[in-house]
């Protein structure tokens, strides 16, 4: 019964975040296949899209790479180098152009010294130890306490749970950087004169999609703390 109980508050827990990361997945699949077939207007490519509006605001200083596979675009923000992928960096579609300015849009907010992107720099370290060592924490001292009945194996968990509130705090600080990237792309595309204001839905769509992927992602996150916390709560 006892394990039962958790497998169910594991799937009330779970079950949103995976619902609507799949949700989420296919959304930024389908807009993707769809927008990377149709051609800007102006016939120019994500690479020269991140290019001009870099240079439009005078970051001549940050490099634009090729980088292998698909959607693997990104800004690194310590070697201001700006990543983008070969289907991005190469091809003049709508749905390139929309992900080569939100990405450029990573690179102004550097620039301008966008508080919730310094944050989120500074937790990447701290985000990939804990992610790592949470769940080890967590399962060696949950069964520590089963097994043996220790209360010592609980301090062990909890300290994986607080660990873990890291990788959570950082998919929520994530979500302000992102949208704001986005913002700062569609407004960057009209006002530049990248794309014409009817060529838009596309980006919408595309920057839309990949949002609510940042959204499951936290979602999921929150609820794994919470099903940590509540099965941890039903041991003491
Ligand atoms: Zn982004």
């Amino acid at each position: 019964m006892y394990f039962l109980n958790n497998w169910l508050f594991w799937l009330a827990f779970a079950l949103p975040g995976l619902l609507l990361g799949l949700y989420a997945q296919s959304k930024v699949k389908s807009a993707y296949s769809k927008y990377a077939k149709v051609r800007t207007e102006r016939n120019i490519a994500g690479s020269q899209v991140a290019r001009e509006l870099l240079d439009s605001h005078g970051l001549y200083d940050v490099l634009i790479e090729r980088v292998p596979g698909e959607l693997t675009d990104h800004y690194d923000p310590r070697n201001k180098v700006l990543r983008l992928s070969e289907g991005v960096y190469d091809k003049p579609s709508i749905a390139a152009a929309g992900i080569a300015a939100h990405e450029s849009g990573h690179a102004l907010q550097h620039a301008a010294g966008y508080k919730a992107l310094g944050l989120r720099t500074a937790l990447v370290p701290a985000t990939q130890f804990s992610s790592k060592l949470a769940p080890l924490l967590f399962t060696i001292g949950f069964f520590l306490n089963i097994f043996i009945g220790t209360g010592f194996g609980l301090y062990i968990a909890w300290a994986g749970v607080a660990l873990f509130a890291i990788a959570v705090l950082f998919t929520l600080i994530t979500l302000p950087v992102e949208f704001d990237a986005s913002r700062r792309a569609k407004q960057q595309l009209v006002t530049q004169n990248i794309l014409f204001p009817d060529e838009m839905e596309g980006v919408n769509k595309v920057l839309n999609a990949a949002a609510l992927t940042y959204v499951a992602a936290a979602v999921t996150a929150i609820g794994q703390l919470l099903y940590y916390i509540t099965i941890l709560n039903r041991r003491q």
